[in-house]
């Protein structure tokens, strides 16, 4: 297995501290606002990834957090907090901000067919471990309490910018970029770990009291103390999106390993941005689609998903409405020539004719997790000439890591003896013949099934 770090900038061997247990931390979602299909793709592709290790044999523990306090509308130290913008926009307070669009996530996740993860811990739930990991890092000399907040001093950690590999001229006090709303801040990359209820945020609606005064955590080190809570000191895998790189993963890795004194994380994976129409989404521009907008369009969530399977997570992708009918249109072909499969299929399968394809899928997966190629590897099996059955059982065992629910299309409860006269009916029409093809469609509807034609041939839905 070999994977991209973007600690080296380099693609490694993927070896385990543990023995093929993968303990893999995902930077979930801010929950104060509906997710875009963007942060959808980053999700899907953190199941793909997942779904890819398990097919490849090892055994994950799989932690997606939800942030529900602390995320400022600057991802540095500025601005107000995301949940309680979302509180006074829709009247309500922080937490049924947080535990309504947690559900509407988590509609969309199972939607989309993304396997739910061993561990969804909510920031809120883990203070006390917060507060333990910055009283060790005071006491550590690592941070400094000011009239705000209690920050964390990045001149005291050599390593600061081993991730994002920014420079750093500590001559520059309080300045660059973001806005510095802590007069005593010694340097314009310090950050909070915890922030008093007072100044900007006085009147915070989430606040705790502490050693050091009544307050709310950074976000940053939210992350490190649930990872640390749930999977250890020393992770194998953390993922997020490019955007996370030079404050956020920079800051986590600066908190954990400065309090824990050991390596935090052992392989950096970060996804690349969705575009539409070749620009960056944007909710102003209209662009920040849902999943939502896109099934009221007349899609499947899976459509969306065989969409996502199409570009590789280090690749920016374009999402136009075309290349998401071209995904139905695949998709739609793919269903079809499972239920010929179906129809087709004997029982006996020649392993050593599958061996082949086997080995290029899995080839495909560990090479960085290359998911289209994969894909390319399941057309071309479909092209082979392997018997019906040997080709159906292929493309179930493949769709474990495509998620596009094959298995549902090969076992919907329709019966061969409705496949055979589907077949028929084909037959019929590709003969031109349609008065044998209309009567095959009412005997098929007789029997409770409905047959709808499309370009790659049919698809039967009870009635
Ligand atoms: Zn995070």
């Amino acid at each position: 297995m070999k994977l991209y770090n973007t600690l080296s900038r380099k693609i490694e061997d993927f070896e385990l501290i543990n023995d093929k247990k993968v303990l893999f931390y995902h930077c979930g979602p801010t929950v104060y606002w509906v997710q875009h299909i963007g942060n959808l793709r980053a999700m899907t592709w953190a199941d793909l990834i997942r779904r890819a290790l398990i097919y490849l044999d090892y055994d994950i523990k799989f932690v997606r957090n939800y942030t529900d306090v602390g995320h400022l509308t600057s991802d540095q130290d500025s601005g107000e907090d995301k949940m309680e913008k979302g509180a006074k926009r829709e009247g309500i307070t922080p937490q049924q901000i947080a535990d309504k669009y947690i559900a509407i996530f988590e509609n969309d996740t199972k939607a989309l067919n993304i396997i739910d993860p061993d561990y969804k811990p909510r920031a809120s739930q883990y203070i006390k471990e917060m507060q333990e990991m910055i009283k060790t890092l005071i006491e550590k000399g690592f941070a400094y309490v000011t009239d705000l907040a209690v920050i964390y001093d990045v001149s005291k950690f050599p390593d600061y910018n081993k991730l994002n590999k920014q420079k750093l001229d500590f001559n520059q006090q309080g300045a660059g970029k973001g806005v510095v709303e802590d007069p005593e801040k010694r340097h314009f990359a310090d950050f909070n770990l915890w922030v008093f209820k007072k100044g900007t945020h006085k009147n915070a609606l989430q606040t705790w009291p502490s050693p050091w005064g009544e307050g709310f955590p950074g976000w940053h080190i939210e992350c490190s103390v649930m990872a640390k809570s749930i999977l250890g000191e020393t992770i194998d895998i953390h993922m997020g999106g490019v955007e996370h790189i030079p404050v956020h993963h920079t800051n986590e890795i600066a908190q954990s390993e400065a309090a824990n004194g050991k390596l935090f994380v052992r392989y950096w994976l970060h996804n690349e941005h969705l575009n539409v129409d070749n620009e960056k989404m944007a909710k102003s521009q209209g662009t920040g689609f849902t999943l939502k907008e896109i099934v009221n369009k007349g899609f499947d969530a899976i459509t969306l998903r065989y969409f996502f399977l199409s570009a590789h997570y280090r690749s920016k992708q374009n999402f136009t409405w075309e290349a998401l009918e071209a995904a139905e249109s695949s998709l739609k072909k793919l269903r079809t020539i499972v239920l010929d499969l179906k129809a087709n299929e004997s029982h006996e399968t020649n392993e050593s004719n599958m061996a082949d394809f086997k080995q290029q899928f899995a080839e495909a997966l560990s090479n960085d997790f290359q998911i289209p190629q994969a894909v390319a590897v399941m057309w071309n099996l479909v092209k082979s000439n392997l018997a019906p059955q040997e080709k159906l059982k292929l493309l179930l065992d493949f769709d474990k890591v495509f998620g596009l629910r094959l298995i549902e299309v090969a076992e919907e409860k329709i019966p061969k003896e409705i496949i055979k006269l589907a077949e028929e009916r084909k037959l019929a029409r590709q003969s031109k013949d349609f008065k044998k093809s209309d009567e095959l469609r009412i005997k098929i509807e007789e029997l409770g099934f409905k047959i709808e034609d499309t370009d790659e041939g049919y698809t039967i839905k009870k009635l």
